[in-house]
């Protein structure tokens, strides 16, 4: 067993190798920059990068990256060497302050969504000193965000940064009301639970679909699936718990904090849990999490699918982010105070969230939207396509006392006094029955249950931080004025709840009876990314973002479009990865076993014009009527996607992929899949699903 205290962040530039290498003033400056989010100057960077040139290169690093995350939802890194030439045909080993906090990747082919043309392709990627420097790969990863030369966001990591701002902000001004002037940050809290499958390499390279998609697109379902149970929590196999051990091992080199690992529903379905941390960091930890299992798992002859739905019929995939609100001075502020004093300040940021979350459902909504979560949300599986949230019985009970003056826990009608009643502590397990609800309330956070597992957590948390912060700038600016602060407060809480109960729900998500209930109480129902992505650049959304500096209008747009562009390409691709299949793989399968049977029939035939074919015949007659299908899907999947190249408009492209060419998709699917019940084994040009979900022991 190895000493994980000694591995743990040793691949980290982290506070405590600073504290070694640095000389104390240059620490000192540094930390300041980190607590105060500042630029670093020129002259620190330089004893920094020096630093850290010297300590990367001990750990065997000859490169350094600055590690960004462009819209694409991935990271990316362009590696340099240290080494510059000297005047005596030697080399030295450099890196300057200048390299460390900025970089100018050439970086046109990211997604810019018309903000930037190719005239002016390059970008700059700016150090997040926030987020220690690592080593992946022997290469010094520098964290950064990515901007183009006029300064506008090209990255996830730029708008996340900026809502940590703002509700730090927000939230000051609300903590400074109850008289706590020596909190000098909040900041929000994420622990991301991370879902994800894990199947046979060699199985994997024969499938088409997974390797250009991430998704099967064809699959007759296997006689056993997750219908048993018997998978969740059950023990890991062998070659998944090797897969796991060096994942968790080479995390905490990195100082990933992982945790939790275990089984999911599904059949070859897993789960990875690191402990809670601040936002940018877990949304940087966690695209370490999905790059490392990616290659991990093919180091042990297997494949790591984060595609939200790789298998009909099975559970999909996602990632629970559990989000919450701390001080600097370790006060979670999500989490019911011990006095009745720091209860009245608790129910406030409670109502925040209410607020926050019933006046933007459509924002979460689209952080979560893509054309890969489209199959998750919705279905029987995971949240639906409608946002409420889930506080439990009790914490209910005490909303609805405070709402109707009435006594919590007691019958008769008397005054729940905020801010003089102690409210009980919720444990967790009284609060986290609901796994029906995609917004729950968990004892001391919320967690945010819609999230794809391909997704950068980035987009969600920023959606979330603004919008709580939105809450608590009206909140303060309300608080501020008032002449009585209790009375004021003990009015604004019955104002909210009153006003925005509509989207707290209790019961089961799942269920018929919710959408029509939904629809009752007004909630937004937005199925698909299509549905969703243009209450992006509403007029109330663009007021959000561009008052809390989260987004200019051309930053929303240009999202908006890189979405949209997004959304048409990933269908486009299994569009034509379909006919690609069948084309050359079902076709092939189905002639084949034709050309096969008919044959037997001809022998038959010619010994004995009396035996019986009737076996034979059916076959190819149910086999020929299915390829008479299978003909006329062909054509018709085709014909859409060249119908879709005549769209001038995006959204309209959009629109027309989901309605016609993804209809198109699923019923050529439905024949292929029913062909493949009645095709001889050995004639099947893919492993099945069957193969696929039990290739791991
Ligand atoms: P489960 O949801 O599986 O029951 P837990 O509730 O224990 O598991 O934790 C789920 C995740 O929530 C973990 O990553 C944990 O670190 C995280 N978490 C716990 N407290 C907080 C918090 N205050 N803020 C953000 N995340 C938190
Ligand atoms: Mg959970």
């Amino acid at each position: 067993m190895e000493n994980i205290p000694g591995i743990f962040g040793s691949m980290v530039f982290n506070d405590k190798v600073m504290k070694e290498r640095l000389p104390k003033d240059v620490y000192k400056a540094l930390k300041r920059t980190i607590a105060e989010q500042k630029h670093l100057n020129l002259d620190v960077a330089n004893v920094v990068a020096s630093a850290m040139k010297e300590w990367a290169i001990e750990k065997g690093a000859t490169h350094f990256t600055h590690w960004f995350q462009p819209m694409t939802g991935v990271t990316a890194e362009k590696h340099d060497s240290f080494i510059s030439p000297t005047p005596d045909d030697n080399i030295i080993m450099e890196f300057s302050g200048k390299e460390l906090v900025r970089g100018e990747p050439d970086a046109s082919s990211f997604p810019s969504g018309g903000i930037r043309s190719t005239f002016e392709a390059r970008g700059y990627t700016a150090w997040d000193p926030t987020s220690y420097a690592f080593i992946k790969d022997n290469t010094l990863c520098i964290p950064t965000a990515f901007c183009s030369y006029s300064g506008e966001a090209l990255d996830k990591k730029t708008p996340l940064l900026r809502s940590m701002e703002a509700i730090d902000k927000e939230a000051k001004r609300i903590l400074k009301l109850f008289g706590h002037d020596e909190v000098k940050r909040v900041s929000a809290t994420v622990g991301p639970e991370q879902e994800f499958f894990l199947i046979d390499k060699a199985l994997y390279e024969k499938r088409p679909d997974l390797i250009y998609c991430g998704r099967t697109l064809f699959g007759a379902r296997p006689p056993k699936g997750q219908e048993l149970e018997d998978h969740y929590f059950a023990s890991i196999k062998p070659r998944v718990s090797a897969f796991m051990k060096e994942l968790d091992t080479e995390l905490w080199k990195l100082g990933v904090l992982a945790k939790t690992k275990h089984n999911e529903v599904a059949p070859a379905q897993h789960e990875v849990a690191p402990i809670f941390t601040t936002v940018n960091i877990a949304a940087d930890h966690n695209q370490l999490v999905m790059e490392l299992m990616k290659t991990i798992a093919s180091k042990h002859g297997l494949v790591c699918l984060l595609h939200e739905k790789p298998f009909a019929g099975v559970n999909g995939s996602g990632k629970h982010n559990n989000w919450s609100i701390s001080t600097d001075t370790g006060i979670n502020l999500l989490e019911p105070g011990e006095t009745p004093y720091d209860n009245a300040q608790f129910l406030l940021f409670l109502c925040a969230v209410i607020k926050a979350v019933d006046e933007y459902q459509d924002l979460l909504r689209i952080s979560v939207a893509s054309a890969g979560n489209d199959h998750r949300l919705g279905a029987n599986e995971a949240p639906p396509a409608i946002i409420s949230m889930f506080l439990g019985d009790e914490l209910t009970e005490i909303i609805e006392a405070i709402e109707n003056d009435t006594c919590y826990n007691q019958k008769e009608k008397c005054q729940m006094e905020i801010g003089a009643t102690v409210l009980p502590h919720f444990p967790k397990d009284n609060t986290d029955r609901n796994r029906t609800s995609p917004f729950a309330f968990t004892g001391n956070k919320f967690e945010f249950r819609m999230l794809g597992s391909s997704a950068s957590i980035s987009d969600a948390n920023a959606v979330l931080n603004t919008i709580v912060a939105e809450s608590l700038s009206q909140f303060a600016d309300r608080l501020e004025k008032a002449d009585d602060f209790k009375a004021e407060l003990t009015s604004l809480i019955k104002e909210t709840i009153k006003n925005h109960k509509r989207i707290i729900f209790n019961g089961n998500n799942y269920s018929d009876e919710w959408v029509k209930e939904a629809e009752k109480r007004g909630l937004l129902n937005l199925k698909s990314t299509v549905d969703a992505l243009p209450y992006l650049i509403s007029e109330k959304n663009i007021k959000l973002f561009t008052k809390h500096n989260i987004f200019s209008e051309a930053e929303i747009n240009s999202r908006y479009q890189v979405m949209l562009e997004k959304y048409i390409k990933v269908l486009h691709i299994e569009a034509l990865t379909m006919l690609d299949m069948t084309r050359r793989g079902i076709i092939p399968s189905v002639i084949n076993y034709l050309k096969d049977i008919s044959e037997v029939v001809n022998n038959k035939k010619a010994i004995s014009k009396d035996f019986s074919c009737k076996l034979e015949e059916n076959l190819i007659e149910s086999i020929s009527n299915l390829s008479v299908s299978l003909y006329k899907h062909i054509e018709k999947l085709d014909n859409s996607i060249l119908e879709a190249k005549e769209k001038e408009d995006l959204l309209e492209t959009a629109k027309y992929y989901r309605e016609v060419v993804f209809i198109n998709m699923q019923e050529l699917r439905s024949v292929v899949d029913e062909l493949e019940t009645k095709i001889g084994k050995k004639y099947w040009s893919f492993p099945t699903y069957g193969e696929l979900l039990y290739s791991v022991y």
